[in-house]
């Protein structure tokens, strides 16, 4: 279980201080499947930053799995990141020039596991996303719907308990998009929890819950979850 309580984020610059997040509050139950929609620079990134353990923050509190990770040094954060979440970008972030069973390797050794174990966690998540007849291919001789499989099968490889997903689909065209949705479909029914920033309402309304992020905070607009109310509540209140 991932919960923020009254979370607190600015980031300061010389001249600028942007509360970035502002008493953000949210609960996130094992098993749950999470969309987070919401305006340009309303927070999402960054509370999907800070649920990864990725930026830490001012105010409130965090608990993962009922420990209290709010105040973590960089050591101890980047270990519980490593055992526990698996992260995944827009941009795919895969290195270039390592074939597709090198690159889901990367954390595996990272991490310490052993030569036997790491190849078969490698081979059974190319499996799961339908890529391990490619695993000496480099990423450059896949589609970006096939390259995002990668990087999923990567965060995956260490068997997190979260996935946390930063506009997965935001750069492949829509049947791409949908075929990423379904395998995240398919990897949360087997029990990971996942929570996605999406811009694509579409998309978000095939997640289990929608959560809709504005000015720092969770909107109680996130408790519509009709696409055709939210907009119409948005059109009433600007
Ligand atoms: P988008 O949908 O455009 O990706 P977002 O909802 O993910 O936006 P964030 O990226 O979380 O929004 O940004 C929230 C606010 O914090 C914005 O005003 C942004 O400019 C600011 N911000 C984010 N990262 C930094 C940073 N490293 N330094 C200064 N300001 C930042």
């Amino acid at each position: 279980m991932l919960t923020m309580t009254e979370v607190k984020k600015i980031f300061r610059t010389d001249l600028v201080e942007t509360h970035a997040l502002r008493d953000f509050n949210l609960q996130v139950d094992e098993g749950e499947f999470v969309a987070v929609t919401g305006p340009s620079g309303s927070g999402k990134t960054t509370f999907l930053n800070i649920a990864g353990l990725l930026e830490t923050f001012e105010g409130g509190k965090y608990e993962l799995d009922g420990q209290d990770v709010s105040r973590l040094n960089d050591k101890k954060r980047s270990q519980l990141r490593n055992e526990k979440i698996g992260f995944i970008f827009q941009s795919f972030n895969l290195i270039p020039d390592l074939n597709l069973f090198d690159n889901v390797d990367v954390p595996l050794r990272y991490r310490g596991f052993k030569g036997a174990e790491r190849k078969k966690r490698i081979e059974e998540s190319l499996e799961l996303v339908g890529l391990a007849n490619r695993m000496k291919h480099l990423p450059s001789q896949l589609s970006g719907g096939q390259q995002q499989r990668v990087a999923i099968a990567r965060a995956l490889a260490g068997n997190p308990r979260f996935l946390l997903a930063d506009e997965p689909t935001g750069n492949l065209d829509s049947k791409m998009a949908l075929s990423v949705l379904e395998l995240l479909k398919q990897i949360n029914d087997q029990g990971t929890t996942i929570v996605m920033v999406t811009h694509d309402q579409h998309l978000a309304t095939q997640a289990k819950r929608n959560i809709y992020v504005r000015d720092g905070r969770v909107s109680e607009l996130s408790e519509l979850t009709d696409i055709n109310e939210i907009n119409l509540h948005q059109a009433a209140n600007g």
